[in-house]
């Protein structure tokens, strides 16, 4: 059954608790925080102007970055509330907390089509808690809930779920946002009777973060396309030498596994037959965290699917980034998640640009659907200029995979029912 969302709601003059992602990169200049990047609060604006056009009035509840229960000034959603407003171009009221008598008053003096932006929930530590009581008292003068924070909603937070059920408990409604619509749409029923070809191109570090992802897609795609560090596992696997790569020598067992299930399956599954391999010198330099940073020396393509002792696989090679756009072009719905190298460094984004640019191809050229499921496979999208070339990017890292794995997200699961 589907979500109910705001379109179905009548909220005029209705005192309307929407749960956002303001969790916004910030930096201090001159004695103030600064947001960096405010992609975040332009995602919601679509929800915020159908409220305000139904005439709501508008409470906004997020968290900024781990306060630990403490009042950190250096995470104040005070300057999102500037923000909001000058992007919106209307006044943004502020109450520098989330519960207790401030907001109370705030909220009563809100008119129809009204905004108040609330302080970090995460001042509390009952945010994270998912207390019920913390939760009555953020509910206190709510009418109806609303969640547009998809990128949250993994967690079961006071502010993503308990409230809601405050709310439900007492027959107030409580809905998706415009966003949270568009993410269930995307990562949710598109994905449920894909247009085949159904390609899925999976990369970034790790196969243990990955595993249950490969695992529910296996049941539902035509071709699994296999890179980034996570290669490296599959390969270690097949009795490959993976030389200085970041690999997970205890999670062969899982990488056969899912191979197997592929051929079980008929899956196509295609790891790189080629890499970019650099050599690690130690720079003797510490990183921030205390660990030693090597230098990257020497990059050049590999052809053997065994990689040098001495040497560290960093992107997949031009053969398997050809092979793999070939079979991306054929593509009618493509899945993406996680890049194919250590793109953040462009002697190792080659691989990652390739799989882009030809997930844009089949897009518009061959009318699939591509959907990216966030994370660092967005960034590189958009570092490569191809964001907007895309059917869908999602806004939730963790929440898209847990998502994709076929998990209930606590946040969507306290949602109504149309
Ligand atoms: P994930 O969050 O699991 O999607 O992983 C993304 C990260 O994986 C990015 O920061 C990449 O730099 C990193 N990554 C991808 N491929 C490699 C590789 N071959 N070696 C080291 N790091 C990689």
């Amino acid at each position: 059954m589907a979500k109910l969302t705001i379109k179905d709601l009548d909220v005029r003059g209705k005192r309307v608790f929407v749960r956002v992602d303001y969790n916004v990169p910030m930096e201090e200049a001159g004695g103030q925080m600064v947001i960096n990047d405010s992609t975040r609060i332009k995602e919601t604006l679509p929800t915020l102007r159908l409220l305000i056009e139904k005439g709501a009035r508008i409470l906004l509840a997020a968290h900024l970055g781990r306060p630990k229960g403490q009042r950190e000034s250096s995470m104040s959603l005070r300057p999102v509330a500037d923000k909001l407003a000058e992007m919106i171009q209307k006044p943004v009221a502020f109450v520098d907390d989330c519960i207790g008598e401030k907001v109370e008053q705030a909220a009563a003096a809100l008119k129809e089509g009204e905004i108040l932006l609330l302080e970090n929930v995460r001042y509390y530590n009952e945010e994270e808690a998912n207390d019920g009581a913390f939760a009555e008292k953020l509910a206190k003068v709510v009418d109806v809930y609303v969640n547009d924070a998809f990128g949250a909603a993994h967690r079961a937070h006071a502010s993503t779920e308990a409230v809601a059920r405050v709310v439900a408990k007492r027959g107030g409604k409580c809905a998706a946002g415009l966003l949270m619509e568009r993410e269930l749409k995307f990562l949710g029923h598109e994905l449920k009777n894909p247009a085949r070809p159904f390609v899925v191109i999976l990369g970034g570090a790790k196969v243990s973060d990955k595993i249950k992802v490969i695992d529910t897609l296996l049941e539902k795609a035509d071709t699994l396309l296999i890179g980034g560090a996570m290669a490296y596992t599959f390969r270690l696997a097949d009795g490959k030498k993976v030389g200085k790569s970041l690999v997970e020598p205890d999670k062969t067992d899982v990488a056969k596994a899912a191979v197997a299930k592929a051929k079980m399956r008929g899956v196509q599954f295609l790891l790189p037959t080629d890499n970019v391999v650099a050599t690690p010198v130690d720079s003797g330099k510490l990183n921030k965290k205390g660990r030693p940073i090597f230098d990257l020396q020497n990059p050049r393509v590999n052809s053997s699917q065994d990689i040098p002792d001495a040497e560290e696989g960093l992107d997949i090679g031009p053969e398997s980034a050809n092979r793999f756009a070939e079979v991306i072009r054929g593509a009618k719905t493509i899945l993406w998640n996680g890049p194919m190298g250590m793109f953040e460094d462009k002697r190792f984004a080659e691989g990652t640009n390739i799989v882009a640019r030809a997930v844009v191809e089949a897009t518009q050229k061959n009318g699939a659907k591509s959907i990216i499921g966030g994370g660092d496979s967005v960034k590189a999208l958009n570092k490569a200029g191809l964001g907007d070339q895309v059917t869908f990017m999602s806004t939730g890292g963790g929440a898209s995979l847990e998502f994709l794995e076929g998990k209930a997200l606590p946040g969507v699961a306290a949602l109504s029912e149309k």
